[in-house]
This record gives structure tokens, sequence and C-alpha cells, in this order.
């Protein structure tokens, strides 16, 4: 029987809601459950495919190929189970849908209204995940009171309704604001954000209250009065320093074992958390320390960069040193004077990365950055964008193609050798294919592909494997022609989509590290099972520490 916890946020935004819902999913698989995770975003885009990554943070790509929310990537790196497409729906999906059907006929001349069309639309997307799991975590974007949300209130209110109160249980994350004037946490928000919520017929059983302060036993008791909740569900949500804490603060609160009681489940699991107190000793208690730069373009947010950012720090776990990321903005390196000020800049950094990226503005400082990182042997990883721009380099500074580019950057078709192109660009001997219409070559290659590695290769060596499925999201490629140039200056394709066709991989072997890869490896990335390059990456950053 599959059961269903529902999340809401109230007060105010970034509440952690989607980490909240992450950990609780992990300490449910603590106690031996199946689960499984979805996100419901109010939003009227229909995937956030376009979003700006400085407004929304990243886009999170799944297995299936789905653009999707970053909470999904949370989902992923705290259960480890893989998202799916339909984990993740927003207004413009649930609209999409349901105008479709009207169009087609389906509701038989009906007037279609929010209530019950959209709900019902609603409604099916969670009822496909009967059976999936033991227990669906459903977590609704926004904050309750937006005029986005009501429909998805509304329908997770039925669901509870219809599929019984003894499978369904609400969860609502809220904010105790501390005013230092009062010297004290406040509970009228909170109070007044339930009352919302009770508006709308959803009587939440359990309150995962955040503050940045402990909550004294008076404040819970007042919370749990005026809000009509038991004392002990009102649960405190503390900050912590990592949030690979949460799973363990969140239990050592009683999270999971209220989440039991309100199911009615009787509480006998012996649950084993050393997976996680492993994590957060390696990440208190680390031997030292390296410095990453990661040379990018969208640095303001701290998000827009969510799941490198983790799988950095994963590599650093597996290392067992802190990983201090420095964001660069890449377009400092175009200024006059950037071949002397690129070494000021990179003062002390143990390894440079250059991530996934999209458009000309900062491509050329990021092509400096690769070009510094592989003439002064310091480890290098570049990422989808990043392994292009390092294609871009060696084509002209080592392979004297002094004009090579990428089509991303001859909107105009000007001219440059285009040794990252789209596909239908060129011909089987590599000349340019004349008229080639852009967009209709133009469609990105998203989500899980294979690639073939090199026998004898590093990366072949760093993965322990020959095959390997690794997720994507870009619409150009490496050029398969400029191959032989690149290998005959030392570059080699170390990895081959399976047909041979398109190149996946490229590294140095005369550089203590030096790899670009094509997809995004950091996608997968898990504290419990850290990516294999990214090990090696950080691995290579600690022996490049030491003679620095
Ligand atoms: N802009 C490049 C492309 O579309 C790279 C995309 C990326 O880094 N995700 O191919």
């Amino acid at each position: 029987m599959t059961r269903y916890i529902f999340i809401t946020g109230g007060v105010v935004s970034s509440l952690g809601k989607g980490l909240g819902s992450a950990a609780l999913g992990a300490l449910l698989q603590a106690r031996g459950y199946k689960v499984r995770l979805l996100k419901l975003d109010p939003y009227l885009n229909v995937d956030p495919g376009t979003m700006s990554p400085t407004q929304h943070g990243e886009v999170f790509v799944t297995d299936d190929g789905a653009e999707t929310d970053l909470d999904l990537g949370h989902y992923e790196r705290f259960t480890g189970v893989p998202s799916r497409k339909n984990d993740n729906i927003t207004t413009g999906q649930v609209y999409t849908e349901v105008l479709a059907k009207e169009r087609r006929g389906d509701y038989l001349g009906a007037t279609i209204q929010v209530i019950p069309h959209i709900t019902n639309e609603i409604k099916d997307f969670i009822h496909e995940k009967e059976g999936t799991a033991d227990f669906v975590l459903c977590e609704i974007g926004g904050t309750v009171g937006d005029i986005e949300s009501l429909p998805f209130l509304e329908a997770i209110r039925q669901f509870a309704n219809e599929v019984g109160r003894e499978r369904a249980v609400f969860i609502h994350v809220t904010l105790l604001p501390y005013i230092p004037a009062a010297g004290e946490l406040k509970t009228k928000p909170t109070q007044h954000s339930v009352k919302e919520l009770m508006g709308y017929g959803i009587f939440p059983q359990i309150l995962l209250c955040r503050a940045d302060r402990k909550i004294e036993e008076a404040e819970r008791r007042k919370i749990a009065l005026f809000c009509n909740i038991d004392e002990k569900k009102v649960i405190p949500a503390l900050d912590v320093s990592s949030i690979y804490e949460v799973p363990l603060s969140y239990h050592a609160e009683g999270l999971d074992h209220q989440v039991m009681d309100a199911f009615g489940i009787k509480d006998i699991a012996n649950l084993d958390l050393s997976i996680w107190e492993e994590i957060v000793t390696r990440i208190k208690e680390p031997e030292g320390h390296v410095k990453i730069a990661v040379i990018g373009k969208y640095t303001e947010l701290a998000d827009s960069y969510k799941s490198l950012n983790e799988a950095l720090q994963h590599g650093g776990i597996a290392n067992f040193v802190k990983v201090k990321l420095e964001f660069i903005e890449s377009s400092i390196f175009e200024a006059e004077d950037a071949p002397e000020s690129i070494g000021e800049h990179l003062r002390g950094i143990h390894g440079i990365l250059v991530p996934g990226g999209f458009g000309i503005r900062g491509a050329e400082g990021k092509i400096a950055a690769v070009k510094y990182a592989r003439e002064k042997k310091i480890p290098f990883f570049g990422i989808c964008f990043g392994m292009q721009m390092a294609v871009i380099e060696a084509a002209r500074n080592l392979c004297g193609i002094s004009d090579a580019t990428s089509s991303e950057f001859d909107e105009d078709g000007a001219g440059g050798e285009h040794v990252v192109g789209l596909m239908t660009e060129w011909d089987q001997d590599g000349a340019r294919v004349a008229g080639t219409d852009k967009d209709l070559g133009g469609t990105m290659r998203l989500g899980a592909y294979p690639a073939s590695l090199i026998e004898g290769s590093k990366v072949a060596e760093i993965y322990g494997s020959t095959d390997i499925s690794e997720r994507h999201r870009h619409r150009y490629e490496v050029n398969i022609n400029i191959k032989d140039k690149l290998e005959a200056n030392g570059v080699s394709v170390s990895g081959l989509s399976p047909d041979g066709a398109l190149p996946e991989i490229i590294e140095i072997a005369d550089h203590p590290w030096f790899i670009g890869v094509q997809y995004h490896p950091e996608l997968k990335s898990k504290p419990f099972d850290p990516h294999p390059l990214f090990v090696s990456f950080i691995k290579a950053a600690v022996k490049q520490s030491r003679l620095v």
C-alpha cells in the first residue's frame, strides 16, 4: 500500500522544503521503506529548461531527458533514487495537457474549469505513482497563499480525502523569525500560515519549524495550541552547517518517528544512519583543504551550479578534504592585461574547472583559463561547454587552427573553423554543409547516453570500465573530424559515442589531470556514492596542493 506525504511551505520561500523532503526520504529509506519523491511546481513555465539559472538555479536533467527543477537533484543526492521525467509537474504542463484534451473533445463539451479539470489532472499525476513505492513524498513548490498554488492545494486536499486520512499526511514547513528587540522567536507568522492552510481545508499533522536558534518548550507549546497540532509534532528544524547533516538533525528531533506515528505505524524500526554519520564526520573534520576555481558566468547565484558544487564536495568527502570553491567570472580573463592577471587571480588554486554554459559572453575568458591550466599543469576539468572550450583552445594553440571556434558563436556564419558545431553542419569528410538550417538540427541532446571509453585511457582507469552512461544537455558537439589533429598534438579523444561519431571525452596524457567531458557527471554524484571523475579530480588537486 502506497502512503502519501505532502510537504507545503509557509511564511517565506527558500525554507529548504526540497532539502527537508529529500532528508525525510533518506530517513524513511533508512527504515527500510521504498520512497519516491515528486515535485509539483506552481509556476507557469512548461519546464524550467528555459528559465535563467540566475533566477531559478540550475536545470536538473534526468536520465530520461527531462529538464526539471533543481529540487529533484536534492532528492536524488539524498536517496539515490534516479529522478524521472514524470516526477515533476508544473502548472504550464497541467494546462497544456488539459487544453489539448479540450481541443480533442475529450471532455465531451463540458465547461472546462479549474475544479474539477485542472485538479483532476494534478490528482492523476499523483495517482499514477500508486504502487511504485511505500511512500510517495510530494512537495508543493511556492508558498501557501500564492495565487498559483491554489489548484495544487485543492488537488492534494481532495486526494487525501479520497485515499483516506490513514494514507495521507501533511507536513508544513514554516519559519520562526528571531526578533532581536524582543529577544525571542516569533510564532505568529506560523500561526497565520497554518490558518491559511486550514482555510483551504488542509490540516497539517506535522510542522517543521525552521529557526536559527533553539526553539523553547514554551514556544512549541504555543504553536501546538494555536495550530491544533500535537506538541511532539512541532519539530524544530534548526540551521545546520552542512546540508548532509539534515537527515541526522531531523531524526534527532523525531521527524521520522512522528511521521510513523501520524500514519499509525508502530515504530519498531532500528534504523542505521551510519552512512550519514560518516559523511558528516568527514565534512566536519577534514584532514586538509583544496581550492578549486570555477570559471563561469552565472556566478552570482550559488544555486546556478548546485549539482556541480555538491559533486565537488563529494569529491572532497571521498578524499577527506574540504573543497573551497572560488567562483570567478570568466570575463575578467578577457581584459587586456589578462595573460599576466590570470596568474594573479588563480594564485593558490589547486584545480581549475570550466563548467557548462551557453553563449559567447565570457567564452574567450574560459578559453584563456583552459590555456593557463594546460600550460601551467594545473588539474583541469572541463564540463560540457568547458570541454568545448578546451577543444577550441587546443585547436588554436596546439593544432595551429588560429580561427577555431564554435558555431554557437558564429550566428551570422561570418567564418572561423567550427571545431565545435551542430551535427548537421558537416558532411562525412568534415566539410561544411551549405545552407544548413541551424534550428532544424538544433535540438538539444538531453538525458542519458552511453559512451565507449578507450582501453588504457585515464578515464577508463578512473571509471574502472569502458562502458559508461552519462547525462547530457547540449546542442553543439565537438566535430569528429578534428580528432586526428587533436591526437597528433597530444590531446586524445578517449571517449566516443558507441557509433564513434561523437567525441564525448578528451584528455591530455602529458598533464597531471586534464579531462574534458561532453556530459554532466555532476548530476549523478551522491555524497555516499561520489562520482569517480570528481573523486579523481579532487585527488589530483590534493596532490597539486602539496606542490604549491
Ligand atoms: N552551449 C553548449 C551547447 O549547447 C554547451 C551546453 C552546456 O554546457 N550544457 O552545446
